[in-house]
C-alpha cells in the first residue's frame, strides 16, 4: 500500500509511519511542523519507501501518483498547543479534513480520521461508549479543538454516505510515550520533565480528575488494525485503566526516584472531570487490547526524556 499520513512529524503520526513501514508499505508524510518535530522522522531519511512533503493541509493539497489510504492526523493535540493556535486548530479540523477527504476521493483511497475522546467533552456517561453524543461547550476555550473534531467526524460520515467512501474514525484517548515534545504541555510529559529537572509537579485543580492513559505502542497497533480491518463507525482506542492525575504524579515521583514535590495550580476551564474508554467494540472487531501497564509505559517514557534532556 502507498499511504499519505498528515501530521507525520508529530508524536502519533511518526509512530504510525513506522508501523506502516514495518509491514512493507510506503508512506508519504505531510507536515507543516506547527507542533511537530523534524527529529521524530529523521530516522526515515534515505528510506526509499518514504517521501516527505512540507505543507499545510488546510490549504489546497495535491499529491502525485496513486494512494491506497489517507490518514489525517494533522492537528495541534495538546490543550496548551490548541489554545495557542485556536484558528489553525479549527482550520485543520475543518478545511484540513475537507482537503484530505477530497484527496482520498480523487485517489479512490480509504480515509482514516484521527478523532478524540474530546468529542465526549466533560462526559455525563462513564465509561464512554461510542454511542454517547458528548457534553461539549462549543464556545469555551477547548471548543476550538472539540468542535473541529466533531465537525471532522460529521464531514467524514458525509463522504462515507454521499460518496460511498470507505472511511474510519478513531477516537483516541490520552496517549503518551517517546517523541512527545518535552514542552508540549500534556500531563505525562509535564510531570516527567518536571521531575527530571528538579521542579515541582504542577497538578491542576486538586488532582482528583481522572484520565485513562494508553502507551503509544498499544495505541498505534489499535489504529493500524482499525485502518486495515475496521468498519466505518467511530471506534474508541485507548487503555481503560483509569487513574487520578494525583496518582499519576505520585507514580512519576516514585519511578524517577527524584523526591520531587507537588504544587497545585488553577484547573483549566472545562477540564473534563473523568475519562475512560469503553473498548468493547475494538476488542470484538479488531481482537485488540492494550498490553502495556501505566507503570511499564511511564518507565519507558522516563528513559526517553532522560536521553532528550541529557542532549
Ligand atoms: P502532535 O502535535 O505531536 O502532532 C500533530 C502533527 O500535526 C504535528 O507534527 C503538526 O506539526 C502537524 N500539523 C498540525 N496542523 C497541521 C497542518 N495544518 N498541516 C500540516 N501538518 C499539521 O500531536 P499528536 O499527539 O501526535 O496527535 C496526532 C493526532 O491525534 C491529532 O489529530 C490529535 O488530535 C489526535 N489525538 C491525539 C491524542 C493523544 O493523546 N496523543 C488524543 C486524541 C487525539
Ligand atoms: N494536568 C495537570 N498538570 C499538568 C498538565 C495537565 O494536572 O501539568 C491535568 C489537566 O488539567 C487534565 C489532565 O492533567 O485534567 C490531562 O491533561 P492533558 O493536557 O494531558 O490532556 P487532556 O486530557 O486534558 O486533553
Amino acid at each position: 500500500m502507498r499511504v499519505l499520513i498528515t501530521g507525520a512529524a508529530g508524536f502519533l503520526g511518526s509512530h504510525l509511519s513506522d508501523r506502516f513501514l514495518a509491514d512493507g508499505h510506503s508512506v508519504i508524510g505531510l507536515d507543516n511542523f506547527i507542533t511537530g518535530n523534524p527529529e521524530n522522522i529523521a530516522h526515515l531519511a534515505g528510506n526509499p519507501r518514504v517521501e516527505f512533503v512540507r505543507h499545510n493541509i488546510s490549504t489546497y493539497t495535491y499529491v502525485a501518483g496513486p494512494l491506497d489510504g489517507v490518514l489525517h492526523f494533522a492537528s495541534p493535540a495538546s490543550p496548551v498547543d490548541y489554545l495557542e493556535h485556536p484558528i489553525a486548530t479549527l482550520k485543520v479540523g475543518a478545511l484540513g479534513t475537507h482537503n484530505a477527504l477530497g484527496l482520498a476521493l480523487a485517489k479512490k483511497a480509504r480515509f482514516f480520521l484521527a478523532s478524540t475522546s474530546e468529542v465526549y467533552g466533560d462526559p455525563l456517561e462513564h465509561p464512554q461508549t461510542e454511542s454517547y453524543w458528548g457534553n461539549v461547550n462549543p464556545i469555551g476555550p477547548r471548543g476550538v479543538y472539540d468542535e473541529a473534531k466533531r465537525f471532522a467526524e460529521a464531514m467524514t460520515m458525509a463522504y462515507h454516505r454521499y460518496h460511498g467512501m470507505d472511511t474510519r474514525i478513531v477516537r483516541i484517548f490520552n496517549t503518551y510515550g517517546p517523541r512527545m515534545r518535552p514542552n508540549d504541555g500534556r500531563v505525562v510529559s509535564n510531570f516527567i520533565v518536571q521531575a527530571l529537572s528538579n521542579q515541582p509537579l504542577t497538578i491542576y485543580g486538586d488532582g482528583s480528575q481522572t484520565r485513562s492513559f494508553c502507551y503509544v505502542a498499544d495505541e498505534v497497533e489499535g489504529i493500524y488494525r482499525l485502518f486495515m480491518r475496521g468498519d466505518n463507525n467511530p471506534t474508541n482506542i485507548g487503555n481503560p485503566n483509569e487513574f487520578t492525575v494525583r496518582q499519576l504524579a505520585e507514580l512519576v515521583i516514585e519511578l524517577t526516584r527524584t523526591g520531587a514535590t507537588i504544587v497545585e495550580r488553577e484547573l483549566p476551564v472545562d477540564d473534563p472531570k473523568v475519562r475512560q474508554p469503553d473498548i468493547r467494540r475494538a476488542r470484538e472487531m479488531l481482537g485488540w487490547e492494550p498490553a502495556v501497564s501505566l507503570r511499564e509505559g511511564v518507565t519507558r517514557t522516563i528513559e526517553y526524556f532522560r536521553s532528550v534532556l541529557a542532549r
